[in-house]
């Protein structure tokens, strides 16, 4: 086992839930503290309240992976009277830092709209609001036949070659190489000062551009050679799309009222708000955490029986009464979801990376309501 520091943590959380997935505007990364320190111990939580900074100092942590940001708009000051200035003050005084993950969580795939629909048991679930499409590149490397085998599997292991279902795609074409040794190599095939022409492959394979750095260190740690000849393209093939909200089908249809009990067991919330008729029939549902009052229509236009969503306003929820769009909203809260989900896949990732590190889901309740 080994340290690991807060970089290499949020490195490994970002090649699931990369920044270039948030929304415009959306102000995630480091919010407080720095990153630049052993971490032995992460809380993941949804909203960073001051007795989530409490429980962070208790259990000893050194980072908050938090999907809420807890600075959300631009900050005029930070007076330590105020509840705002006094959280900030004691994550600083205890070196806690906090990363927030918001938008982008929503849209990665394993996600909090990923665990809500897996969490409802969706099946067949497919994006429900598009918002990112991924770029492509295409890798070309020119290898030694002796090592092609090594360099393609090395390369597909990190995830290039990934096209739908199909993952290690790539093609070889054989060539010659022809090189010529300067006076301070070490050349793996040839001799310093003299022509060489070796026999070599060709392997071009497609990736997502986000995934850019991992594949091209795994290609350069896999190839024999000390300088590595490669070429990066930019592609104009459309990627995978990616985006909020998710819509699936149950294994089972119901009405809309044993539907809506079945959010209130899956999602664990006492209460819900339901909009349309209880005798309804439901077999698709689309879901969007958090406030989906703007995507409804989408719902609506995918053909959902049923949308689930939180904060739906008054008026909203006429309009969709209005459109003939069953509605259940079992609040907010229900994207606490992600504090186990991230917790538990973040375990697994520095498992297999051998970090030291250990990840805690936040027991703190955090939903403002009570429901009497
Ligand atoms: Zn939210």
């Amino acid at each position: 086992m080994k340290k690991a520091n807060g970089h290499e943590i949020i490195q490994l959380f970002e090649s699931f839930s990369p920044k270039q997935y948030a929304m415009d505007g959306d102000p995630i990364g480091l919010q407080v503290g720095k990153l630049n320190q052993p971490v032995t111990k992460v809380l993941v939580a949804l909203d960073v309240l001051e007795e989530v900074v409490d429980e962070a100092i208790e259990n000893n942590v050194q980072l908050i992976i938090a999907h809420h940001p807890p600075i959300f708009r631009p900050l005029k000051k930070i007076t330590t009277d105020t509840p705002s200035g006094r959280l900030i003050e004691k994550l600083i005084k205890h070196d806690i830092a906090v990363y927030a993950a918001h938008t982008n969580l929503d849209v990665a795939t394993g996600g909090v709209n990923d665990l809500l629909a897996s969490a409802l048991q969706l099946e067949n679930v497919d994006i429900l609001v598009p918002t990112f499409e991924q770029k492509l590149k295409k890798l070309a490397v020119y290898v030694p036949i002796e090592s092609e085998n090594d360099v393609r599997s090395a390369l597909g292991k990190v995830g290039a070659g990934a096209i739908g279902q199909y993952s290690h795609c790539s093609f070889t074409s054989e060539g010659t190489g022809r090189f010529l040794p300067g006076e301070n190599t070490n050349p793996f095939i040839g001799e310093v000062g003299k022509l060489e022409a070796t026999k070599e492959v060709k392997i071009e394979t497609i990736f997502p551009d986000y995934l850019e750095k991992k594949v091209l260190s795994a290609m350069i740690k896999a190839h024999p050679y000390e300088e590595v000849a490669y070429d990066i393209y930019p592609l104009e093939n459309k990627g995978p799309s990616l985006g909020l909200g998710r819509i699936g089908v149950l294994p089972e249809s119901m009405t809309l009222e044993q539907f809506a009990q079945h959010v209130k067991t899956t999602l664990d919330v006492k209460t819900v708000r339901v909009v349309g008729n209880l005798n309804d029939i439901i077999k698709k549902v689309a879901v969007l955490g958090g406030d989906g009052n703007k995507y409804y229509q989408h719902a609506k236009f995918k053909g959902a029986d049923v949308y689930v969503t939180g904060d739906v306003y008054y008026h909203t929820a006429h309009d969709m009464m209005n459109a003939g769009l069953n509605v259940v909203d079992p609040g907010h809260n229900v994207e606490k979801v992600m504090k186990n989900g991230v917790a538990q896949m973040l375990t697994k990732m520095c498992e297999e990376k051998g970090f030291e590190v250990s990840f805690i889901a936040s027991d703190i309740h955090t939903d403002p309501f009570t429901f009497l």
